[in-house]
């Protein structure tokens, strides 16, 4: 497991919501410089935690229609299934569950036609039940780090503490900052504002 700090956290958070955001633009809002955001991402590459910088498509605007498909199959079949279906282009993740209830859940995207024909394209033994329902609605996709991993290691912005849990996150004038607690982030608020009407 790689260990994580303020910095690489705010890093990785910029390039997930834009991967191509410059550097510079970066090492603004991070308080920090051009070559350490540098040295930064490459350390994460080379340690794989960045495995490639990619682009976010809109599905809709290209007609590709998305769904969830759920396959129930008997304990001696799933994996096979599984491994049929991961060899299609329109499943897009794929999950077993555990044993007692044995079950695939996949996100599947493409044309409509093909997702509600995917039952004929695999060899349903052992299949119990298998089903495709579209996706009407996408309330939420997040893909952003959750801030209470034991891997990260985050220390305040106000009163210097590491934490390992809980953090909260603030942007002030544009810049990153992360807090252990509400008042924490209160008295920085307090202070920082200050220093505004001080400037
Ligand atoms: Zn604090």
């Amino acid at each position: 497991m790689v260990e994580l700090d303020n910095l690489d956290v705010k890093i990785l958070t910029h390039l997930q919501g834009n991967s191509r955001k410059s550097f510079n633009e970066i090492a603004k809002n991070c308080l920090t410089s051009v070559p350490t955001v540098n040295s930064r991402v490459n350390r994460l590459l080379e340690l794989g935690v960045i495995r490639k910088f990619t682009i976010d498509i809109d599905n809709s605007k290209i007609g590709i229609t998305e769904a969830i498909l759920l396959v129930n199959a008997s304990p001696n079949a799933i994996n096979r299934v599984a491994e049929e279906l991961m060899a299609l282009e329109e499943v897009k993740e794929l999950y077993v569950t555990p044993d007692s209830d044995t079950a695939i859940v996949s996100r599947i995207a493409g044309d409509m036609q093909r997702l509600l024909g995917i039952q004929d394209r695999i060899d349903l033994a052992g299949v119990i039940n298998i089903s495709v329902i579209p996706v009407k609605t996408q309330f939420k996709k997040d893909t952003t780090i959750p801030l209470a991993s034991s891997s990260i290691t985050l220390t305040c912005g106000y009163c210097d503490r590491k934490m390992t849990g809980n953090a909260v996150r603030k942007k002030f004038d544009d810049k990153d900052y992360f807090f252990c607690c509400d008042t924490c982030k209160g008295e920085f608020e307090k202070k920082y504002v200050k220093l505004l009407e001080k400037a």
